[in-house]
């Protein structure tokens, strides 16, 4: 009988820490009359077991099939030994091991169990906003070092009380060695504060919070990524407050509600968008607003659309407590100015808040690393629905992508706008966090400290560093002054090349992969010094030939262009040979002295830069319709024109059918305006210019020789129209088609491609 016993050796990579990987273990072999240790190491969770042969078998399925619901296991090692004896089951503590390294959990919202608690009158914990256990609660946000122990997140300065204390350290309690335990007695605390003074603390400050919501003030509210600015999404005088004094004219604004049946108030709702809202992730789901929708017109002007979210934090599902007079949406908008980071320190926060908020609710559990909130975009493939991360953050990251090559350390720095960047180590790309634009102080200085955040926590020390090929990105500069300092190899990656090595990259396209890559963006650096942004690109992970393109126009007056999109107007009419008489009628709405300006800045071709953006093509036709001749935010126009086309029936007749390597949009400009009526038929042309688009990707990609694989990357992507349009046309077809759907298919996907480009063309 003796001789059937064995003593198996486990090593377990992937996220096994801090998800309480070893209570789990312990259990089991508790449960399956095993002895032997369990212990976490540096590079994941290690154990030795006693038994007999057949019982250790199925001790190895067991872990696969019953792991706790946030752990993920990437690799498990077996080893058989001779047979060792143990007296008992233990879980042993161990020394760092400086090189190794393991993934992070990211933040995750708080667990059933700990929600019945949170209303349980009997519980300990009963209204207490920091409620959490193993399976729940902060993890990324709080962590300053590895490995993942109390001490080294920002709950070290809270001792846990005795009642804390022995959940923490029994193997049998769903706390037990959850970090972030804690409990009214001996935990973080909420506080109301108005003019930098606390005016009240636990349960009034929660009341005092829901009182200003109610009467239409505006509350900042400290989360779990960082702060966030609150206030009734129906109040129409609260929301256009906010608006004013956040500085943000007209980009949307996301909501939460406290339940999926809350949302289905406003909120057309599918079982996908379900399915994403009621996720542990939790992340923002951009929905259809229903016709009868009362939500605040300034919530998302100019779109059909809102943003929603479910509460995460057992705070947010006490702020949003069910009462008749407390509103069933309230906004929940990233606490800071646009496009600078979100703010998470309490002093910094009423600094740079309080001209926004008429309140803070805040507490005493720092914020290490700040997080937004992720945002997820269901579209419609032609054939299914479909569910897209477009902001990969809090609730994603910072989990790694998992890829097929074992990678040097490589720092992908990323681009200028919707900025992530990359890091690599053996088989994982950490893919970072949203951090925003860099184009300002603050977020350089984010940006640069989360690197050096994300080097320390996965140990990693970059060997290459690469970077987009645009020479005045502030992320560019870092590479190269990092590079020179440390003498690192640099490596310059074209961003629309990088977009589409993304791609590949997400969908696990071997090395010797050749696709046809449709990359169309807003903007990026081409290799011939002109903005590119409409690229068919033959591609491979080391390498691209740029086969076709928008063709190109000058953007009169550069950057002022983005934002004053009749100027691309004038300039596609122009190009289109159309009449100066003629284009200063059409673009009525201008005043014809501004019109003439830019006729003769093209005239002259001073500051004039040209492009072959599909991104501006967008806003340059869309303001031709008159229908955003000045916009807010990069994009705008865009989203807004596409929207026009979802108000009309789909019954676009398209004339231009002359698909060539040049997607020549002087054709169908020329169609449309010479259309009697134009003005009136602005949804059908919206539609039609969408779908001659498709039609040209799809002709490219049926005459095309050389590849059947398909790879659709770029903002432009998100465009749910274009999409479905171009998936419908390419599913008749013997093709492959690969988009991004895990990694933002926009610029946030950029880092995952140049890391991955780079380490092709240096192999
Ligand atoms: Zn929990
Ligand atoms: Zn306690
Ligand atoms: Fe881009």
């Amino acid at each position: 009988m003796n001789n059937d016993k064995r003593t198996l050796k486990l090593n377990i990579k992937g996220i096994v820490q801090g998800v309480g990987f070893r209570p789990f273990i312990y259990n089991l072999a508790i449960k399956n009359k095993l002895v032997g240790w369990v212990r976490n190491s540096s590079a994941g969770v290690d154990i030795e077991v006693s038994g007999s042969k057949n019982i250790l078998d199925s001790f190895i399925i067991s872990i696969k099939n019953d792991a706790p619901p946030l752990s993920k296991i990437d690799l498990i090692k077996e080893d058989w030994l001779e047979h060792k004896y143990f007296d008992s089951f233990k879980i042993v503590f161990s020394e760092d091991d400086p090189n190794a390294f393991i993934p992070i959990s990211p933040d995750i919202s708080i667990c059933e169990d700990c929600l019945d608690e949170l209303f349980d009158k009997d519980d300990k914990r009963y209204r207490y906003p920091f409620i959490n256990c193993t399976n729940c609660g902060p993890r990324f946000t709080i962590i300053e070092s590895i490995p993942y122990d109390r001490p080294k997140t920002t709950m070290s300065t809270f001792n846990l009380c005795q009642y804390c204390k022995d959940e923490y350290t029994d193997p049998t309690n769903r706390r037990f060695h959850a970090q972030p335990v804690a409990c009214p007695e001996c935990g973080p605390q909420v506080s109301f504060v108005i003019d930098k003074e606390i005016v009240s603390e636990g349960e009034n400050a929660l009341q005092q919070a829901r009182e200003y919501i109610r009467s239409g003030k505006i509350v900042s509210v400290k989360g779990i990524g960082g702060y966030h600015l609150a206030c009734d999404a129906f109040d129409e005088i609260a929301v256009s407050n906010l608006r004013e004094r956040k500085h943000r004219i007209d980009k949307a604004f996301a909501v939460m509600s406290l339940s999926a049946d809350k949302v289905k108030e406003y909120g057309k709702l599918g079982i996908e968008e379900e399915e994403y809202l009621t996720s542990r992730e939790r992340p923002i789901v951009i929905l259809d607003q229903r016709e009868d929708t009362t939500l605040a017109s300034s919530i998302s002007p100019g779109q059909n659309t809102v943003g929603v979210m479910l509460p995460y934090t057992p705070l947010h599902y006490l702020l949003l407590e069910e009462e008749d007079d407390f509103p069933s949406a309230i906004v929940m908008t990233s606490g800071n100015y646009s496009e600078e980071p979100i703010d998470i320190d309490n002093d910094a926060a009423f600094d740079h808040l309080g001209p926004i908020a008429d309140a803070f609710l805040i507490n005493d559990r720092d914020i290490y690393i700040r997080c937004d909130d992720s945002v997820v975009q269901p579209y419609n493939t032609g054939k299914n629905r479909a569910i897209r991360v477009i902001r990969r953050s809090r609730g994603y990251a910072p989990n790694p992508i998992n890829l097929q090559w074992d990678l040097p350390p490589i720092l992908a720095v990323g681009p200028e706008l919707k900025n992530t960047f990359c890091l690599t180590r053996d088989k994982y790309a950490f893919v970072s966090h949203h951090l925003g634009n860099l184009e300002n102080y603050e977020t350089l200085s984010s940006f640069e400290s989360t690197i050096e955040q994300y080097e320390r926590l996965f140990r990693i020390k970059p060997e290459i560093i690469t970077h987009d090929l645009h020479p005045d990105y502030l992320s560019t500069r870092y590479a190269q002054d990092r590079a020179s300092a440390e003498n690192i190899e640099l490596v310059g990656i074209q961003h629309h090349h990088a977009h589409i090595a993304s791609c590949m990259a997400e969908n696990n396209l071997p090395s010797d992969s050749k696709v046809l890559g449709f990359s169309f963006d807003g903007t990026g650096y081409g290799t011939d010094g002109n903005i590119w942004g409409g690229e068919v690109l033959l591609a491979s992970y080391s390498d691209y030939e740029r086969i076709g393109h928008i063709r190109p126009f000058s953007l009169p007056g550069g950057e002022k262009a983005i934002r004053e999109p009749w100027r691309i107007a004038v300039s596609l009419l122009v190009e289109s040979g159309v009449d100066n008489s003629k284009i200063a009628q059409i673009l009525d709405s201008i005043p014809e002295s501004d019109v003439e300006f830019v006729l003769s800045q093209l005239d002259s071709d001073v500051n004039c830069p040209k492009t072959t953006s599909l991104g501006r093509l967008f806003d340059g036709i869309s303001a031709i319709l008159g229908v955003s001749r000045h916009v807010n935010y990069e994009g705008q126009a865009a989203i807004e024109f596409e929207e026009l086309a979802f108000c009309d029936e789909f019954r676009g007749k398209n004339k231009y059918l002359d698909y060539g390597n040049i997607y020549d949009y002087t054709k169908f400009v020329n169609n449309f305006i010479h259309f009697p009526s134009f003005g009136k038929s602005k949804p059908l042309i919206s539609y039609a210019f969408h779908d001659s688009l498709a039609q040209w990707v799809s002709s490219h990609a049926i005459t095309n020789e050389s590849t059947k694989s398909i790879a659709l990357s770029g903002g432009v992507w998100q465009n749910r129209l274009l999409t479905k349009l171009t998936l419908s046309l390419l599913s008749k077809h013997d093709i492959n088609v690969f988009n991004q759907n895990e990694i933002p298919t926009n610029d946030g996907g950029i880092s995952l491609g140049q890391a991955v480009a780079a380490y092709h063309k240096i192999k």
